[in-house]
């Protein structure tokens, strides 16, 4: 598909977020298993049920501005969810493990914060209202998984260091 105007990239930007939603459904259960603190586990199950309706959201979004979602891979999501895989193999369950999944968690939540924002302004700057409040919604959504994350990882911390 060739981009001429924003509303090809915006259409873009749709496919490339409905593959990074569909392959975190994947990927999280893989990651809330390998967690050893029920805090990080559930923060990661609950995540998981967020993201469903997030890729959702893409599809309907997509739906309403005549745009197809599918056919296109995320390669940056790809890349992160085979480092997180990476940790998982490498890791033995524990306190370092959650600390690395964490981690791993926080460089997907940042990226699909960087991908709905951006999507968030091509939308406004289209006209495209609803798509805009509906992509904020979830961008919201991904900011509070993010923030959840810092909180678990600084309860880890302090943890670690009683131990
Ligand atoms: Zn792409
Ligand atoms: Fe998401
Ligand atoms: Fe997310």
């Amino acid at each position: 598909m060739p981009l001429t105007d924003l509303k090809d990239v915006f259409e873009h930007e749709l496919k490339d977020l409905y593959s990074a939603e569909q392959q975190l459904v994947e990927a999280l259960p893989k990651m809330a298993a390998a967690a050893t603190s029920s805090k990080l586990k559930k923060a990661l199950e609950m995540h998981l049920q967020v993201t469903q309706e997030q890729l959702k959201r893409v599809e309907e979004v997509g739906k309403a501005v005549g745009a197809t979602v599918t056919g296109h891979t995320c390669e940056g999501m790809k890349g992160l969810v085979k480092e997180g895989d990476g940790v998982i193999k490498e890791g033995k369950k524990g306190l370092a493990l959650d600390a690395a999944l964490i981690g791993a968690a926080q460089r997907i939540e940042h990226y699909e914060i960087a991908a709905y924002g951006t999507a968030v302004a091509h939308a406004e700057e289209l006209g495209l209202k609803d798509a805009a409040k509906k992509l904020q919604k979830t961008l919201d959504e991904e900011g509070k998984a993010n923030e959840e994350l810092t909180k678990i990882a600084e309860g880890a911390v302090n943890e670690r260091a009683a131990a």
